[in-house]
C-alpha cells in the first residue's frame, strides 16, 4: 500500500486541491487537468482497481457517483453535461492503482473511439 499515490492524499502526506471530503470518499482536483474541470472521486479504502470491487462495496461506489454529481452541480457543468470514467489496468489506461472515478467537463467531450 505504499505506493499507493492516493492514500499519501488523503493521509495529507502529499498536498492536493481537495474540493470533497466524507468519512468515506475524498475528491481533489487533478494535478493534470484534461478538461476546465477533472477532478478525481475516490475511496478512503484501498482498493487496486475496479476488478477487485465486490457486493460490499455497492454502497461505496454509489457514493462515489452521487459526490461526482454533487460536484458537477457546485462546479456548474451539471447541465450542459460531463463526463464519468473509471480506468481499469494498463489497457484501460490506468495509471494510479487506487481506484477514481474521473469527473471531466468544461468543455465539449469528443467520442471514445
Ligand atoms: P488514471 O490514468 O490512473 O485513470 O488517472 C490518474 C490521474 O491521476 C491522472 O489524470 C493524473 O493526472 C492524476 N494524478 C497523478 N498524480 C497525481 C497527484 O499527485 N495529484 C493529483 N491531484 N493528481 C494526480
Amino acid at each position: 500500500m505504499s505506493d499507493d499515490l492516493f492514500m499519501k492524499i488523503i493521509n495529507r502526506e502529499i498536498p492536493a486541491d481537495i474540493v470533497y471530503e466524507t468519512d468515506e470518499v475524498l475528491a481533489f482536483r487533478d494535478i493534470a487537468p484534461k478538461a476546465p474541470t477533472h477532478i478525481l472521486v475516490i475511496p478512503k479504502v484501498h482498493l487496486r482497481t475496479v476488478n477487485d470491487l465486490e457486493s460490499a462495496h455497492t454502497e461505496l461506489i454509489g457514493k462515489l457517483v452521487l459526490a461526482a454529481t454533487d460536484l458537477a452541480r457546485q462546479e456548474g457543468i451539471a447541465k450542459e453535461g460531463y463526463r464519468l470514467v473509471m480506468n481499469c489496468n494498463p489497457a484501460g489506461g490506468q495509471l494510479v492503482y487506487h481506484i477514481h472515478l474521473h469527473l471531466l467537463g468544461g468543455r465539449q467531450m469528443r467520442g471514445l473511439g
